[in-house]
């Protein structure tokens, strides 16, 4: 589902994996293309596996795949996978 707003914004619903197990994570509704940087946490849609430890946000494997802020998650590039309602152009 890609949903067009205004003057060609796109929001993209992605489903957010660790990439070592493939554990659900999170839904994420993104804003535009690009790289997925960081997950702003009011944009978190849906969680399925999110566990903080100190500052970190990990996976139930144990894999860290980002750092906690107050208002989003960095995420550690590398250490999640994403799919989803990417547009093609
Ligand atoms: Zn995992």
């Amino acid at each position: 589902m890609t949903i067009r707003i205004g003057f060609g914004i796109l929001l993209f619903m992605l489903l957010i994996r660790c990439a070592a197990c493939k554990t659900k994570l999170w839904k994420y509704e993104k804003i535009g293309h690009g790289e997925v940087l960081v997950c702003h946490k009011k944009r978190i849609t849906r969680i399925f596996n999110l566990q903080v430890s100190g500052e970190n946000i990990v996976c139930t494997c144990g894999k860290i795949v980002g750092v906690d802020n107050p208002t989003f998650i960095k995420m550690i590039q590398n250490a999640f996978v994403y799919s989803g309602t990417k547009s093609k152009g």
